[in-house]
């Protein structure tokens, strides 16, 4: 894609479930590395306490210096938060523990839901040539998950091919809905991500059959298998397409990237 058609508006998704271990960060992680293949320029926002988004890109907690509970709390300029990675075209607002405390102290500000929306419209956005923004949600439909979800274009949800996957989907599902109605009218689904899939194994195949049945097209085409690449990546501080860039692992999320950008949207239209 040339300079010149590149939208100066970054696409923003949420990458939630409140269920933990399902694959956001993982998803989150590849699947930007996989964009910035594409020659697009990606902002991966960690906005979950645990920070795992920030080490699995190499920046550790003492590098961390401002983040995403400054941005969102203390005001700070989104410039003053983003860092570099070691991959050119991919940059992380890192979050750290402090970020735990976000919650109850956001309760007490009125625009409370509008913290993180309002933080990426900051005119300064423009600057950094972005394509797309991915926000790496905490484990809970929390007040931190909703400022993603109202800053966000859209909602990608990653679901681990297991047992009652499809149950914590309707009460997310609900959220996207109310929020509709209220904070952000047009934020659409983006998809739903099968992970962690083993096609060797019924379950992984009951889920895919059922979530295929249920939400039909919502469901990626692509499915994210289990592999141990995965896995050991972010201990080496990389996304997989840099750790093992023909594993089973990083070929799923580029031809997720792949998907998503057929089937994209263009931000306004
Ligand atoms: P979440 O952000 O939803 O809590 P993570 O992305 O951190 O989930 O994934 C949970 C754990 O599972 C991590 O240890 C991660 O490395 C591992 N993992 C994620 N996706 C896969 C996969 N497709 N295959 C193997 N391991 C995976
Ligand atoms: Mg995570």
């Amino acid at each position: 894609m040339s300079d010149s058609t590149r939208s100066k508006t970054p696409k923003i998704i949420a990458v939630a479930n409140q269920k933990g271990g399902v694959g956001k960060t993982t998803t989150a992680i590849n699947l930007g590395a996989a964009l910035v293949e594409e020659g697009l320029s990606v902002l991966i926002v960690d906005i979950d306490p645990q920070g795992n988004a920030s080490t699995g890109l190499g920046i550790e907690a003492e590098q961390r210096g401002l983040t995403t509970y400054d941005l969102l709390l203390e005001g700070a300029p989104l410039a003053d938060v983003v860092q570099p990675t070691a991959i050119d075209g991919l940059l992380i607002a890192p979050a750290t523990t402090d970020l735990s405390s976000a919650d109850i102290e956001m309760v007490r500000n009125d625009r409370r839901s509008h913290l993180l929306h309002n933080a990426l419209r900051q005119p300064a956005i423009g600057s950094f040539g972005l394509d797309y923004i991915l926000i790496d949600c905490p484990p809970a439909l929390s007040l931190l998950t909703v400022n993603a979800m109202v800053a966000a274009d859209s909602v990608l949800v990653p679901l681990q091919s297991e047992f009652f996957a499809l149950e914590g989907l309707s009460q997310l599902m609900l959220t996207v809905r109310e929020l509709r109605q209220t904070a952000n009218p047009n934020l659409r689904i983006e998809g739903v991500v099968l992970t962690m899939f083993d096609g060797r194994n019924n379950l992984s195949q009951h889920v895919e059959k059922d979530a295929r049945a249920y939400l039909g097209e919502l469901v990626f085409e692509t499915v994210i298998p289990r592999n141990v690449r995965l896995s050991e990546a972010p201990s080496f501080a990389m996304p997989v397409l840099e750790y093992d860039p023909s594993s089973r692992g990083a070929q799923a999320y580029r031809a997720l990237a792949q998907e998503m950008l057929k089937q994209s949207v263009p931000v306004g239209a």
